[in-house]
């Protein structure tokens, strides 16, 4: 652990991101003993995306958890009620797992599904971004989330059935520089998985752009 962290963990002592507990200010991992032993860890090992027919764009994905209990609560005052200080652990974690099950060095990049201009005004923060950018250090890859963008603003996917997600989706996104993905493998960062549309539409336009691989990291997957 770096001293600036443990001096801001000083200062902001650290909770615990599932029950807010307070925590030693040595902590790296901001969870408490009870929860880590509850927490709902996703049991699978590389989850198969991009659609029934197994072709699509996205060539796998990993998850720390399922999507539910304790972890959705988390997610959702991360995302909605201004903690994004979560990103650290959450990244720690997503780190960790891709030690575990993937070869990081066969990667190039890290980035995030873009947010809409809107949204991120709105909410202060990519979410998604917070993780690629602390996922990006403690892995030593670089953090390419400029290349892509979102060109244009769509409905909540929450709010949609699969069909409705990949039409969606559809053309939502774009590669701004294509020379820097061509011929390179992508670590592709969002905070959650459901039916994997906007992972496989992310991935769709990367690999038009040329990128090779396009693995998808998420902390929690399931349905929302
Ligand atoms: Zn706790």
């Amino acid at each position: 652990m770096k001293i600036s962290d443990r001096i801001l963990n000083l200062i902001y002592p650290p909770r615990c991101i599932f029950c807010q507990q307070l925590l030693d200010y040595r902590a790296g991992i901001h969870i408490c003993g009870q929860c880590f032993s509850k927490l709902p860890f996703s049991e699978s090992t590389v989850i198969r995306t991009g659609g029934d027919d197994g072709n699509g764009c996205c060539d796998g994905a990993i998850s720390v958890f399922e999507y539910t209990g304790m972890v959705k609560e988390s997610l959702i005052r991360f995302k909605f009620y201004n903690k994004p200080g979560y990103y650290m652990t959450y990244a720690r974690l997503i780190a960790d797992k891709l030690r575990k099950l993937a070869n990081i060095r066969e990667y190039d990049m890290v980035m995030s599904v873009p947010l809409h201009k809107h949204k991120e005004f709105m909410r202060g923060y990519n979410q998604a971004y917070l993780i690629s950018k602390a996922l990006s250090r403690i892995i030593k890859l670089p953090e390419r989330s400029k290349v892509l963008k979102r060109e244009r603003y769509t409905e909540a996917q929450s709010l949609l059935d699969r069909q409705k997600r990949n039409q969606n989706v559809k053309g939502a996104f774009s590669v701004r520089s294509p020379e820097k993905v061509k011929g390179k493998s992508v670590l592709l960062v969002d905070d959650i998985l459901t039916t994997g549309s906007t992972l496989e539409e992310c991935s769709r336009v990367l690999k038009q752009a040329g990128a090779v691989k396009v693995f998808a990291v998420v902390v929690a997957t399931g349905r929302k």
